[in-house]
């Protein structure tokens, strides 16, 4: 068994299927859920991707794997449709890695930047909120593993909730 700190199914973001962006994100009344098509870029430009909709469950994780793939104390970490998100730059989708049996990384080949993660059982797909050109309405509402966080970190979020419920079915 591989590593993992995300253990017993739990993948961060949670699997955990939710309806269409808008329909129940808690953020629905910040200023950035109002875009509609956002861009992201890694540092090269390589990988390049659009998405659509409002960010579902913007949340912070200081788990081992994130911090070691940043090389920062958290990452941000924005949930999107996976049918919302296009690769639309001159490397297409980005090199893919599994840091455990069903959750895959996406990074640039040329520049590294990770940009990605995805679960094979989700319909979402989390974003690196900074690898974002525009960041209105992605503010945090949660910090995952904050008990492995740095201890010099200041933690001012409660913990992201590890399987939200849609507000309605
Ligand atoms: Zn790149
Ligand atoms: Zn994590």
């Amino acid at each position: 068994m591989p590593s993992s700190p995300h253990q017993s199914g739990q993948t961060d973001p949670p699997a955990t299927p939710s309806s269409p962006p808008g329909n129940r994100n808690p953020t629905v009344d910040a200023p950035g859920a109002a875009v509609a098509l956002r861009t992201g870029r890694c540092q090269c430009e390589y990988i390049v991707y659009q998405v659509q909709g409002a960010p579902d469950g913007p949340h912070l994780c200081s788990c081992r794997h994130e911090t070691r793939i940043s090389g920062g104390p958290a990452v941000l970490w924005l949930g999107f449709r996976k049918d919302g998100l296009t690769w639309t730059g001159p490397g297409g989708e980005p090199t893919w890695y599994a840091t455990w049996p069903t959750l895959r990384r996406g990074f640039c080949p040329r520049c590294g930047t990770h940009l990605v993660s995805v679960a094979d059982d989700s319909h979402m797909i989390t974003v690196a909120g900074f690898s974002l050109d525009e960041r209105s309405g992605t503010d945090p509402v949660g910090h995952s593993f904050r008990d492995e966080a740095a201890p010099w970190m200041t933690i001012t979020l409660d913990d992201a909730p590890l399987a939200p419920q849609p507000a309605s079915p």
